[in-house]
């Protein structure tokens, strides 16, 4: 504590000692710039003396400015709690929101929308910085902006900045801007230079002005990947130069489409149309009606990083593939660890939903597919002691075929605290296999675990148990009453 000038050296020991001793002190004292600026810096009481603080000293320059200095150098204050002066400077305020945001981006939101003051909600800097901390409030705040009419929202700079500081404000962006703006050559293009996926924002004369089509590929080469691009604009000989090339192959009889990633080899490309060679032939000859029909559209190939970078897929979950509900494409990664018949069995599945989503009427939403779900799931027949487990199991046909024994159910146990009972299957070896009345259920009424999720889930795993020969005993009704359904069904 030296840092007080040598005059105020007595009074700052005796306020260190006893803060409340500031209302004891010499009024003549009181009116000195620098003893606030100690009583605030360098006493224990720190930021809370700040209610001490008399109006006349608020206003003084020097005061503000190093006080200024000790609050920014806080790594956590109560903004609510500052005096006005301090509240409106757009470096503290700006200082704020990079500390909470290191938190919680909710705090950050929070701050925004009930503590800023109202000046600050439309000031370039602190709205840009607000967007580059946030990613799951972006439509809160993208919404904030338009419904105040904030005129920053008609600043073309303001809008570029945003797209480079917040990939996700793309996804607002069609929501929140002049149209007019969608109309804009210039505009575009830049936007696109950032974020190639701006192009679905522009306007329908644009998407079809090749001019306009050509320019923009050459600003972004990954537009190649973008799915509303023209297939015959990617594959031009005029734009084949631009950054990375990429393979499109017609899947022959099919009016499908395989995009492949730059990058991969040819082998990856032979292995892959075997894969899909050998889901289309299952496919063709699957008892479930019209199914061929969900062998069309696009089908994109590459691996994960890829995905990440062009399409914004979120790669986390454990399939080799996923279906876009939006776009009605399917994704497959190829660095996805897994074997030719795990990928086979994933693509399928995968085409399940696109089947569901285009073929069944009223897609996904299909009331008596629904009602089918919501009665397997709740009306399940337990097993009786003596049961194989084979009847439950997703891999019965490896345990009626394999090497490993069946397993038998032996009894049933009620467990002391436990509100369910367990279900206990043993082997003639006399190994032991638990389940739980919660599992039993999920395995009775599902074609899988994992098809217990959801009803889509559900039902692209019924796919897979048809087209794949899998149905087990139990669910031999349960998948005639499904074709039924769908015969009725598809369109
Ligand atoms: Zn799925």
């Amino acid at each position: 504590m030296t840092s007080y000038p040598n005059y105020l050296h007595e009074t700052i020991e005796n306020l260190w000692r006893n803060p409340f001793a500031i209302h004891e002190v010499d009024p003549a004292l009181k009116k000195d710039p620098y003893l606030w600026i100690s009583f605030i810096r360098d006493l224990p009481i720190g930021l809370s003396g700040l209610r001490e603080v008399p109006k006349q000293i608020l206003k003084n320059q020097i005061f503000f400015l190093e006080t200024k200095k000790t609050i920014l150098s806080h790594s956590d204050f109560i903004f609510s709690n500052l005096p006005e002066v301090f509240k409106n400077d757009k470096d503290i305020v700006l200082d704020n929101i990079n500390k909470k945001a290191k938190k919680d981006e909710n705090y950050v939101m929070a701050f925004f929308e009930e503590e800023i003051p109202e000046k600050f909600k439309q000031d370039y800097d602190v709205i840009l910085l607000m967007m580059s901390k946030i990613t799951k409030n972006t439509p809160v705040l993208t919404s904030f902006l338009k419904e105040a009419n904030n005129p920053l929202l008609r600043n073309p700079n303001f809008i570029l900045d945003c797209l480079k500081v917040n990939e996700r404000f793309i996804n607002f962006f069609i929501h929140r801007i002049e149209a007019s703006f969608k109309s804009d050559k210039k505009f575009m293009l830049d936007a696109i230079e950032i974020n190639h996926k701006a192009i679905e924002y522009a306007s329908a004369e644009l998407k079809e002005d090749r001019d306009f089509l050509i320019k923009a590929i050459q600003k972004n080469p990954q537009l190649k990947y973008e799915r509303y691009f023209p297939r015959d604009i990617k594959t031009d000989p005029e734009v084949e130069n631009y950054g990375d090339k990429i393979t499109i192959i017609k899947v022959p009889s099919l009016p499908l489409y395989l995009n492949f990633q730059a990058e991969i080899n040819k082998e990856e490309i032979i292995q892959f149309k075997e894969t899909i060679l050998e889901v289309a032939k299952r496919i063709k000859a699957s008892k479930l009606p019209n199914f061929s029909k969900a062998l069309a559209g696009e089908l994109y190939v590459g691996d994960k990083p890829f995905f990440k970078k062009n399409y914004m897929v979120n790669v986390s979950s454990g399939a080799s593939a996923s279906y876009d509900l939006l776009d009605r494409c399917i994704y497959f990664y190829t660095d996805h660890d897994q074997s030719l018949g795990d990928a086979i069995r994933d693509l399928s599945h995968e085409f399940g939903h696109r089947y569901h989503h285009t073929v069944v009427k009223n897609g996904m939403n299909n009331e008596r597919v629904r009602d089918l779900y919501k009665e397997v799931r709740f009306s399940c027949k337990l097993p009786q002691i003596g049961d194989p487990l084979s009847d439950l199991r997703e891999d019965w046909w490896n345990v009626k075929r394999g090497s490993e024994s069946e397993y038998y159910l032996s009894k049933i146990e009620k467990v002391q605290g436990w509100k369910e009972d367990k279900f206990i299957y043993i082997n003639d070896e006399g190994l032991e296999k638990t389940f739980s009345q919660q599992q039993i259920n999920d395995l009775i009424s599902c074609p899988s675990q994992y098809g217990s999720k959801s009803h889509e889930e559900w039902f692209a795993e019924m796919c897979n148990l048809i087209n794949f020969n899998k149905v087990k005993p139990n669910q031999k009704t349960l998948v005639d009453r499904l074709i039924q359904i769908l015969e009725e069904e598809t369109i």
